[in-house]
């Protein structure tokens, strides 16, 4: 079995860039109102938020909750982006997903055994350079937060600073990413982006009118 050819978060120098900046840049509409109240508070402040996701991130985890929710199962998938800094102040960027067969039901998930391959040739089809920065799940209609197992699988596998785990809930409308502080999992502010030419509510051009 090949591995996929991710790069090392030990090799790669953190480099210095500006986050996305505020006007492409939302917290999401299924965030709790004390957690956006955060994520607009950071906006207002200088330092960036602690993770920014994509949209196409975003969208890719919410269809697979859902879909996965109408069946009664859980999603899971693994956060694929890159980590940078800003004002000495380090923050990770969430650019895709990727999933593969999983063992699932209401209430747990786990990647299948065999699900593994077809998830690192899904890796090695992603066109950016990418570090595992995370990984999200879903608990269908029991709301989100890192249950003792949740937790165990984010100290094994997930316990540097750069390191979210975000959990969604289709049925309650609800997402919240978490970090590790110490041993335990906090809740931590976050940004959905999206590229200039992604913005839906962008400047349109006038198209010519036609002569006739
Ligand atoms: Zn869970």
């Amino acid at each position: 079995m090949k591995r996929p050819r991710v790069v090392s978060e030990r090799k790669r120098a953190i480099l210095e860039r500006a986050p996305p900046p505020k006007e492409r840049s939302r917290s999401h509409y299924w965030l709790k109102e004390e957690r956006r109240r955060e994520v607009e508070e950071a906006f207002a402040g200088t330092g960036p938020l602690p993770l920014y996701v994509s949209k196409t991130a975003e969208a890719k985890m919410r269809d697979h909750s859902i879909s996965s929710g109408k069946q009664n199962l859980e999603a899971l998938g693994l956060l694929l982006g890159d980590v940078f800094a800003h004002s000495a102040k380090p923050y990770t960027v969430v650019k895709d997903v990727a999933t593969t067969d999983l063992q699932a039901s209401g209430v747990s998930v786990s990647f299948d055994r065999n699900g593994f391959e077809t998830l690192f040739d899904r890796l090695d089809e992603a066109d950016f350079d990418y570090i595992i920065v995370g990984w999200y799940h879903s608990h269908p209609g029991y709301t989100c937060f890192m249950s003792p197992k949740d937790v165990g699988t984010q100290r094994r596998m997930f316990r540097e600073e750069f390191h979210f785990a975000i959990v969604l809930d289709p049925m309650e409308l609800q997402i919240e990413a978490f970090t590790l502080s110490g041993e335990k999992c906090v809740p931590a502010p976050f940004a959905v982006y999206w590229e200039e030419y992604e913005n839906p509510y962008g400047p349109m051009k006038k198209l010519p009118l036609k002569p006739k």
